[in-house]
C-alpha cells in the first residue's frame, strides 16, 4: 500500500450550497490529509484542459458553463491509497445511483451536478495534481494523529 496523493474540485454548486465545509471534514475525518487547498475561478481553457476527454459530447457547453459560473475549491488529499478512498467516498458519476453515505449519494440528485471531482488513477492524480497546485503550494508536515491513521508499512 502506498501513500497517494489526490486532487480533488469542490464544484460551484457545492459552494453555492454551503457544502464545503462538510465535504472537507469528510475527508478529514476520514484521516486524509490535506496538503493543499485554494479557491480559484476556472475559465473555458482549464476547464478544456482538465475535461478533455469530454470535449465533444453532448453535455460539454453545459458542462464548461457550469463549471465556471462561480469558484471551486481544489484540494490535494494524501493518505494511505488516496486515490481509490477519495474516488470511494465520491461514488458514480451519477449521483442519483450514488449509495448514500457517498458524497455525491448524501447530497447530489444529478449527474453533471455532482459536487465533487477526484481524480480517477494514480497516474491522471500527478498530472492534476500539478495542473492545480505549484510545488510551493504543497506542504509536507507531521500530524500528532498520523500515528493512528494507518499502521507505519501503509504508509511508505
Ligand atoms: N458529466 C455530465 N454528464 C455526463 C457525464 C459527466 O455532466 O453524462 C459531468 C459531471 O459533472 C462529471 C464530469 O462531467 O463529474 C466529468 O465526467 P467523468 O465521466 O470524468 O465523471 P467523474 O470522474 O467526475 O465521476
Ligand atoms: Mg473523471
Amino acid at each position: 500500500m502506498a501513500l497517494e496523493q489526490t486532487l480533488v474540485l469542490l464544484k460551484p454548486d457545492a459552494l453555492q450550497r454551503g457544502l464545503i465545509g462538510k465535504v472537507v471534514a469528510r475527508l478529514e475525518e476520514r484521516g486524509l490529509q490535506l496538503v493543499g487547498l485554494k479557491m480559484l475561478k476556472l475559465d473555458a481553457k482549464k476547464c478544456e484542459e482538465h475535461y478533455a476527454h469530454l470535449v465533444g459530447k453532448p453535455f460539454y457547453p453545459g458542462l464548461v458553463s457550469f463549471m465556471t459560473s462561480a469558484p471551486i475549491v481544489a484540494l490535494v488529499a494524501s493518505g494511505p491509497e488516496a486515490v481509490k478512498v477519495v474516488r470511494d467516498m465520491c461514488g458514480p458519476t451519477n449521483a442519483r445511483n450514488a449509495a448514500p453515505g457517498t458524497i455525491r449519494g448524501d447530497y447530489s440528485l444529478s449527474t453533471q451536478y455532482n459536487i465533487i471531482h477526484a481524480s480517477d488513477s494514480l497516474e491522471t492524480a500527478h498530472r492534476e495534481v500539478a495542473r492545480f497546485f505549484k510545488k510551493e503550494e504543497l506542504f509536507s508536515y507531521e500530524r500528532a494523529l498520523d500515528k493512528l491513521t494507518a499502521a507505519a508499512d501503509e504508509k511508505k
